[in-house]
């Protein structure tokens, strides 16, 4: 067996995070990735919302800091940090890095964070895609030697567990993250993405953040779980396999798992792998399945709505910038539902491309990729009130009350 055959698991023994990590990733000779010094390493955290660590949503940074402080004992080039959160609103990822204690540790480190979305993007094409032949992300991504991944343990509602693949699902710039859940409606559909982003964005090494876990309704609104666990290894299909058993979760029903090894991204057979550390049976521990429950509805519709009503009044119109214009297309074509017309006559300096606010689904991907800033974002939210139906609904709520007024007195 080769290295790259080692998967490590190790325990966190009284909060030493630290020694687990630099154990898990010596176990695996994870050290043997980095016998060029000058290289430049990218580390792919899981920052999926502004939640404090304890919350366990997201990475947690005491992981974090042991892997870099890892990582810097070989003296690379460069490393940075560098995600994009889950939900488009502008300055999320950001807000996150700071909530989830990651910016201290970059900080205190002297490591850079870049979210993904404040970088310069182009769109990938996908080999032999499952559903998505392209999709636009950083191009931080293929500038650095090596990606790094790690991923939190979480239970899943959609796709029952979120681990070491789907956390390369965080390389899709805020805005087409949306794109592809609009496209992607079944589950199956869903899983069928996650493997194609995967298969152009898989990491060189992955260490899986078991300290603090979710299980039940994850990836945000879970229950806490301490697992105490790094799991470190090479190859994201075999380690999301034995996430699965050591949370008791059978593999087969996690269909990105069987996808990415159908694509030949990886395999779920641990005979091939030899394991260092504890073994799975030792740090086993049954994990609540998503469920759904009347609560998990009410709590899903109550999200929803909350969301409709924040989305509707806090929604951006476009205008193009004449002065900074130079009808490049690039909006155009990198709009998903072709929200962006470009004048048939291009008369330099007097057109303009024409924005048809009934098509776009609002995810901005366009002033994100205009090269010249050309594109600005206006809110109004009187106006958004006015032109939607929490209008009518507005209108026709006071009608009812004035209604029982009437009839109380
Ligand atoms: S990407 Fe920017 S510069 Fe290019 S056409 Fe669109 S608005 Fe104009
Ligand atoms: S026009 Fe609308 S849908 Fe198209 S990229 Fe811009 S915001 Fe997204």
């Amino acid at each position: 067996m080769n290295n790259n055959n080692k998967i490590a698991i190790t325990k966190i023994n009284n909060d030493d995070v630290k020694s687990a990590v630099f154990e898990a990733l010596n176990l695996i000779n994870a050290g043997n990735l980095f016998i060029n010094p000058s290289m430049k390493i990218l580390i792919k955290p899981n920052l999926l919302a502004p939640k404090k660590p304890e919350k366990a949503v997201t990475t947690h940074p005491a992981v974090l800091r042991a892997v870099i402080q890892w990582l810097k004992q070989f003296n690379p080039k460069r490393i940075i940090v560098a995600d994009s959160s889950g939900t488009y609103l502008k300055g999320i990822t950001d807000l996150a890095f700071e909530v989830c204690g990651i910016r201290k540790v970059c900080e205190e480190e002297h490591i850079e964070f870049i979210p993904f979305e404040r970088t310069k993007c182009k769109s990938y094409k996908v080999e032999s895609p499952l559903i998505l032949k392209e999709f636009p992300a950083s191009r931080l991504l293929e500038e650095f030697d090596m990606i790094i991944n790690i991923p939190k343990i979480k239970t899943h509602i959609n796709t029952k567990l979120t681990c070491s693949i789907k956390n390369m699902f965080g390389t899709v710039i805020l805005g087409y993250k949306r794109k592809i859940h609009k496209l992607c409606k079944t589950e199956e559909r869903l899983n069928s993405a996650l493997v194609d982003v995967y298969s152009v964005f898989h990491p060189e090494l992955t260490i899986v953040d078991g300290y603090l876990c979710q299980e039940g309704m994850g990836p945000s609104m879970g229950d806490v779980v301490k697992m105490n666990l790094i799991i470190a290894g090479y190859d994201p299909v075999a380690l999301d396999t034995v996430i699965c058993q050591i949370i008791d979760f059978n593999p087969s029903e996690i269909s990105y798992i069987s996808k990415a090894e159908e694509k030949g991204l990886g395999t779920s057979d641990l005979k091939k792998f030899e394991f260092v550390g504890s073994s799975i049976r030792s740090v086993r521990k049954k994990f609540k399945k998503p469920k759904t429950s009347i609560k998990r509805i009410i709590i899903m519709n109550s999200r929803l709505v909350i969301e409709y009503v924040y989305k509707t009044l806090t929604r951006q119109s476009i205008t193009f910038n004449k002065l900074k214009c130079d009808l490049c297309y690039t909006c155009s074509e990198i709009c998903p539902v072709k929200a962006i017309i470009l004048p048939e006559v291009l008369e330099e300096g007097k057109s303009l491309p024409r924005w048809d606010k009934r098509v776009c689904i609002k995810c901005y991907t366009c002033a994100e990729f205009c090269p010249n800033k050309a594109i600005e974002l206006k809110k109004n939210i009187i106006k958004n009130f006015l032109n939607s139906w929490l209008s009518i609904i507005f209108f026709f709520s006071i009608l009812f009350l004035i209604y029982l007024i009437f009839l109380l007195f």
